[in-house]
């Protein structure tokens, strides 16, 4: 499912939204105060953290410049 984490460079808060489109990126507001300068958050820990193998992370991605 499309939900990004955003954080608000006004306020502070993070908050997550579905996000259907790169269009809707742009149109997303901060709930808490409204401000539209709020920046992605990429959600590391969905990808590396959990994982806990370190097989598909670092490693991976540099062999390939090998
Ligand atoms: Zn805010």
């Amino acid at each position: 499912m499309p939900i990004y984490e955003f954080a608000c460079r006004k306020c502070g808060q993070k908050f997550e939204t579905f996000v259907l489109s790169f269009r809707d990126l742009k149109e997303v507001c901060c709930p808490h105060c409204g401000s539209e300068k709020v920046q992605k958050v990429m959600s590391a820990f969905s990808r590396c953290a959990s994982s806990g193998l370190g097989g598909g992370c670092g490693g991976g991605s540099t062999s390939r410049f090998t």
